[in-house]
């Protein structure tokens, strides 16, 4: 076996290279992390930015086997935000520097939904003078809801692949013609045509993924030149079909490691995008923030639901700082920002590099 410490010398990594890195020892591993983060610093600088996270609604059109807000789980209280308290939200983040707003939720698709979404980004473009970032995480929408969406004034998507693998695509969606995987490709690429920087991301650690996988997934990142990435650790819900296969899994830790070690990995594949530590990570490792800062990742996403809302936004399990209340939340992420090095990049947007070098603006 290839030694970690030549493999972190080379210039271009190969796909075996991926998979020998993602089977490194914890040793090995803190290699890999110490190249992450200096490559991190290094390109990217030594910010952190800060996406205060509205989890919108809980409704959702999809029936996914590893969510718990699937449309067939009838044990949710759905809810939707009031427009009023989403703004309250958003001044709450402008008020302390966060820079950027993330508006998360489940899946809708009706001429309602992309109503009212818009007149909420043009509310919120008005706050402190367009000095808010919005990052929208919706969803599979047309191209017409994308577009007004973007001229409204959202500049940056989330929509996460969940996993390149087609066979473990179609284990972990049902067949029914409306969870497919070329549906999810070809709503990146109108992502990408409209303008929007472009995330997506991976679940890791889920049943039946293997090593390989994960590699192609990253390779995938690469070769569609995405701009951010979300990715994190699959964590089981009891009320979903997926939790029969809980036996399948790794252990959180190992899964948590497992995590990293891919944000990692795409830090040293692609030196300039944006990457999130994920609220799932936290969830599996009470350091989990601040490891994955120090293993590349450049961007955290407080939560600023409002707290009545906030159970009932549960995807998986013991989800981690639920009820925190957002004075101790904040003071929290600013300090492991500050453990792991790096700064808050207070009231910046924090855009991805990436994307200004690919489009010249
Ligand atoms: N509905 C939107 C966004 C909300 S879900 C969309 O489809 O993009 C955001 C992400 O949470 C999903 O993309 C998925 O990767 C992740 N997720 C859902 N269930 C999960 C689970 N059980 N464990 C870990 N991540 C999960």
């Amino acid at each position: 076996m290839q030694k970690i410490e030549l493999i972190l010398q080379k210039r271009e990594l190969s796909f075996d290279d991926i998979v020998r890195m993602l089977a490194s020892s914890k040793e090995e591993a803190q290699l890999l992390f110490n190249k992450a983060y200096e490559t991190m610093c290094r390109e990217r600088g030594d910010k952190v930015y800060l996406r205060g996270l509205i989890e919108i609604s809980n409704f959702c059109s999809k029936d996914c086997y590893y969510c718990g807000i699937r449309k067939s789980n009838n044990n949710v209280k759905r809810y939707i935000v009031t427009d009023e308290e989403v703004l309250e939200s958003a001044r709450y983040a402008y008020e302390h520097q966060y820079g950027s707003v993330v508006i998360q939720g489940g899946e809708l698709s009706s001429p309602a939904w992309t109503e009212r979404i818009e007149k909420i980004i043009r509310e919120i473009k008005k706050i402190g003078d367009s000095s808010l970032g919005i990052t929208l995480s919706l969803g599979e929408q047309d191209e017409e809801t994308y577009r007004r969406w973007y001229e409204a004034g959202a500049h940056r998507y989330l929509l996460r692949i969940e996993t390149t693998d087609r066979d473990l695509f179609a284990k972990i969606h049902p067949a029914d013609g409306n969870h497919t995987f070329e549906r999810r490709l070809e709503a990146l690429y109108l992502l990408r045509k409209i303008g929007y920087q472009v995330g997506t991301g991976v679940m890791i650690g889920l049943p039946g993924q293997s090593l390989e996988s994960l590699a192609r997934d990253l390779l995938f990142m690469k070769e569609f030149d995405i701009d951010m990435c979300g990715m994190g650790p699959y964590i089981e819900h009891k009320e979903t079909p997926m939790y029969a296969q809980r036996h399948l899994l790794l252990p959180p830790l190992e899964r948590f490691f497992l995590s990293i070690k891919m944000v990692a990995i795409l830090r040293l594949l692609m030196p300039d995008v944006n990457i999130a530590a994920t609220t799932a990570m936290e969830t599996l490792h009470p350091e989990g923030r601040a490891l994955a800062f120090k293993a590349g990742a450049n961007v955290v996403m407080p939560n600023i639901t409002p707290l009545a809302y906030r159970e009932n936004y549960l995807l998986y399990e013991n989800k981690a700082g639920v009820l925190d209340d957002y004075e101790v939340a904040r003071s929290k992420i600013i300090s492991d920002i500050h453990k792991a090095g790096l700064k808050p990049g207070l009231s910046e947007w924090g855009d991805s590099l990436h994307y200004k070098r690919r489009t010249g603006k």
